[in-house]
């Protein structure tokens, strides 16, 4: 396997993008290496500019849950092209997408589009404010709820994978609002509320899938709703990653939680950029136009995006791989551990639903710290071996890896066959 025109390109994109990417982890920084090139997709399948097949674990970061063009959702967005791109006007397929979304969310009556999980996050907070009157907002240590500069503070993701505390350029006074706890520790969020009396809310990863997969312990969940109640602030649950890949409900659905505001993107975009937040109708009336909440989008509810996710959801509620997910997200788990276990090498592996990843560490992963304990050197072996050998997994140890409906039987062995191989190059 060779890598020559992806080294080309890498070459050549450096002159006009930053750093020949356009979202610092395609870098490949924490592996070293050439970054891959894509040229197309297909299925479970991505192909790289040289021509190299692979099985795709990253699906773009988790939109792609029903495999590459998907037949229905390539009708679907060939269709609503002939309409036209745009509008900067309503449309039906918008209020069709806003009904699949709240019906699979008992806690959303309304939602609005927008065009990122950033964006969607960013709005989420502004309308918390907005509610409760309040300005301070929790997150937690790990979590990565996109690049707005009022939560680039102890993020995971990128900053996670280049160790960056933080990112230069955010003002003092725009993350002066934001107080950090660590994950599955509810003590560390009460501490917060004993010092300040003007906290709106409490945003979180429901399933943290950015500092790695790491999963809330036991009714983590379920006791921080309950006791947010006591201090009338509210929940908002990050389900940008998560929204109808977990569950059709999202995390919430499996985790039996119910938000007071949620954020969705990823998945219910179909591949194309889409974001969303949406709660009760209380709260989504202080929106702009019903409320003073300002917030708009020129391309936001865009045709195409709105016809990919429609049909989307419309297919993945019809196939219902969530079982599925879970009995090949077992068994990855399982060769994981077996073969790491055959070469000697320390792995814990996390998984919920259709996200997986292991660390190279010993013990458990149950927050940002014990994540970072991972041996970021092995994590670049293991990956370098398993796109040698045909795995394309996020180049980062602090990222989960992404099963799609399509994977078959055959790409399952592959993929075992290439974890025993990258485990022994791990030794
Ligand atoms: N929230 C979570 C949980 C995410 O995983 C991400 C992106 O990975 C975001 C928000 C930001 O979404 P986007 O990259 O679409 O702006």
């Amino acid at each position: 396997m060779d890598f020559k025109n992806s080294e080309k390109l890498y070459k050549k994109g450096q002159k006009h993008l930053v750093g020949a990417v356009n979202s610092p982890v395609r870098a490949f920084a924490s592996v070293g290496g050439n970054p891959l090139f894509i040229k197309k997709a297909k299925g479970t399948k991505i192909t790289d500019v040289d021509g190299n097949d692979y099985i795709d674990l990253v699906l773009s970061y988790g939109p792609m849950i029903l495999g590459h063009r998907h037949k229905k959702v390539e009708k679907a967005i060939k269709k609503a092209l002939k309409n036209g791109y745009t509008f900067g006007a309503s449309t039906k397929n918008e209020i069709k997408l806003a009904k699949i979304v709240c019906d699979a969310f008992p806690g959303m009556d309304k939602v609005r589009f927008v065009n990122s999980g950033t964006e969607a996050v960013l709005s989420a907070l502004r309308l918390a404010r907005a509610y409760t009157g309040n300005d301070k907002i929790i997150k937690f240590s790990g979590c990565y709820h996109g690049h707005s500069d009022a939560l680039l503070v102890a993020a995971g993701s990128g900053l996670a994978t280049l160790s960056l505390p933080g990112s230069k350029g955010v003002p003092e006074g725009a993350v002066k609002n934001t107080l950090i706890a660590n994950y599955n520790d509810l003590e560390s969020v009460k501490a917060h509320f004993e010092k300040h009396d003007d906290i709106a809310g409490v945003i979180i990863e429901p399933i943290a899938g950015n500092m790695g997969v790491v999963l809330p312990q036991g009714n983590f969940l379920k006791d921080l709703k309950t006791y947010l109640e006591t201090k009338n602030a509210l929940l908002i649950v990050d389900e940008v990653m998560t929204g109808f890949r977990s569950k059709f409900g999202g995390a919430q659905e499996l985790l039996g939680v119910e938000a007071d505001i949620t954020c969705l993107g990823k998945v219910i975009g179909g591949g194309f950029p889409v974001g969303a937040y949406g709660a009760r109708n209380e709260i989504m009336e202080m929106v702009s136009p019903l409320g003073a909440m300002y917030q708009a989008g020129t391309l936001s509810g865009n045709p195409i995006a709105m016809a990919a996710g429609i049909a989307t959801l419309t297919e993945l509620k019809k196939q219902n791989p969530y079982q599925k997910f879970d009995e090949v997200a077992a068994r990855l788990e399982q060769v994981l551990k077996e073969k790491a276990n055959k070469h000697g090498v320390d792995i814990v592996v996390n998984r919920f639903g259709s996200m997986i990843n292991p660390f190279f560490t010993k013990g458990v992963v149950t927050n940002f710290e014990e994540a970072q304990q991972s041996d970021t050197k092995k994590f670049a072996t293991f990956f370098w071996a398993l796109v040698k050998n045909g795995i394309f997994l996020p180049p980062s140890q602090f990222e989960a890896w992404f099963l799609s409906s399509a994977l078959s039987e055959k790409d399952l062995q592959k993929t075992e066959k290439a974890i025993d191989l990258a485990m022994e190059a791990v030794v």
